[in-house]
């Protein structure tokens, strides 16, 4: 399956308008994908989870009332996703909740990830700088897109996402930068915020400290780990379970985060999402402690096509794969996309006014 990962381009979807057009607009452009990507998704759920079709359906309306909440303009998007789309609006309600279908629901892992992020003065663009490798089932590669929005109001977005859902890793016009990675813990809840409305509502801030609001006031229901930077060249790193967050700050000007809880204070109630985590958190920090001078992005892209350990190596090819890598250049509104394994795919160039 691997092997034509690179077959496929990557799909640039422009939107603006309000948020039911924005979806709307997303719905249309790709409703192919959408269509295929449901009816897989649908089959994984009930394969995993063993619940029926309707069943599965039901639990992911269970979700609405909240989201309808915290964000009731991401619903109206995603309403506008599925009139575009040719799909129900519980078809893209689950499209929306994989990090809860993954965990909340006690199944298998599906994503694990592996991130780095620079400080401005580490790295050699002057500003700060956040890069990770984007680890899903392998089908994943061929639904993902980048999604250029210009909302009515608030900040520009563009985001590395799967066809059909509202948010992913990415930037902002303010030049906010947000990756993330799974982490499990003891500390999950049945019903949330989905964790892709979250990293949307993220990708609205202006800053690392809004952000930091965002997650801690979210009703969360899974773990996660976001790490993000601003305009100022703030750079942390959130670790979130359902009832706390803790944050992480930079040494000798470098975060790296992969799938296991590192504050020692909620340390313990990690459950474990992946076994070659370890084995790449000390890989990646190894790359940037011995790098010597300034880091520039072409280092970053080197670190994230590294096979030590292969196959549970940063360029992961284990139970999951780096189905894409990303280099985050907010201060310059850029984003450097590998759309498939960075060990066999080239990195392209992306700004976010285009
Ligand atoms: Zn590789």
């Amino acid at each position: 399956m691997e092997q034509n990962l690179a077959a496929s381009r990557l799909q640039v979807v422009e939107a603006s308008g309000s948020n039911y057009d924005m979806g709307y607009e997303h719905g249309t452009k790709c409703s192919q994908k959408i269509r295929r990507f449901s009816e897989i998704f649908i089959r994984e759920a009930v394969q995993r989870t063993g619940m029926g079709v309707e069943k599965v359906h039901a639990v992911a309306n269970l979700y609405l009332p909240l989201m309808e909440r915290s964000s009731p303009h991401l619903v109206e998007e995603m309403r506008g996703i599925a009139a575009g789309g040719g799909v129900s609006l519980e078809d893209v309600l689950l499209l929306n909740l994989r990090h809860e279908f993954m965990f909340g629901l006690r199944t298998k892992q599906w994503t694990n990830c592996t991130s780095v992020g620079l400080t401005s003065e580490l790295s050699s663009t002057g500003a700060s700088v956040i890069a990770q490798n984007v680890d899903l089932p392998p089908y994943f590669h061929e639904y993902m897109v980048l999604l250029r929005l210009k909302p009515r109001s608030g900040p520009r977005l563009m985001m590395y996402t799967a066809a059909g859902t509202v948010g992913n890793h990415g930037i902002n016009s303010y030049g906010l930068a947000r990756s993330s990675n799974a982490l499990a813990s003891k500390r999950e809840k049945a019903l949330g915020v989905s964790r892709v409305v979250l990293s949307r509502l993220i990708l609205q801030q202006r800053s690392t400290e809004d952000s930091l609001d965002t997650i801690s006031r979210a009703d969360r229901a899974v773990s996660g780990n976001y790490m993000l930077t601003d305009s100022r060249g703030d750079l942390v790193d959130v670790e979130s379970t359902a009832d706390d967050i803790r944050t992480l700050r930079p040494t000798n000007g470098f975060l790296v985060h992969t799938n296991h809880i590192l504050h020692p204070d909620i340390a313990e109630t990690d459950t474990g999402v992946a076994e070659d985590t370890y084995e790449r958190y000390t890989q990646m920090t190894k790359a940037v402690s011995n790098h010597k001078g300034r880091v520039t992005p072409e280092d970053v892209e080197g670190w994230l096509r590294d096979h030590t350990g292969y196959p549970g190596s940063v360029c992961n090819h284990s139970s999951l794969t780096s189905v894409a890598a990303l280099v985050l250049l907010p201060a310059e509104g850029k984003m450097l996309v590998c759309h498939g394994p960075p060990c066999k795919n080239e990195f392209q160039d992306f700004a976010i006014s285009s």
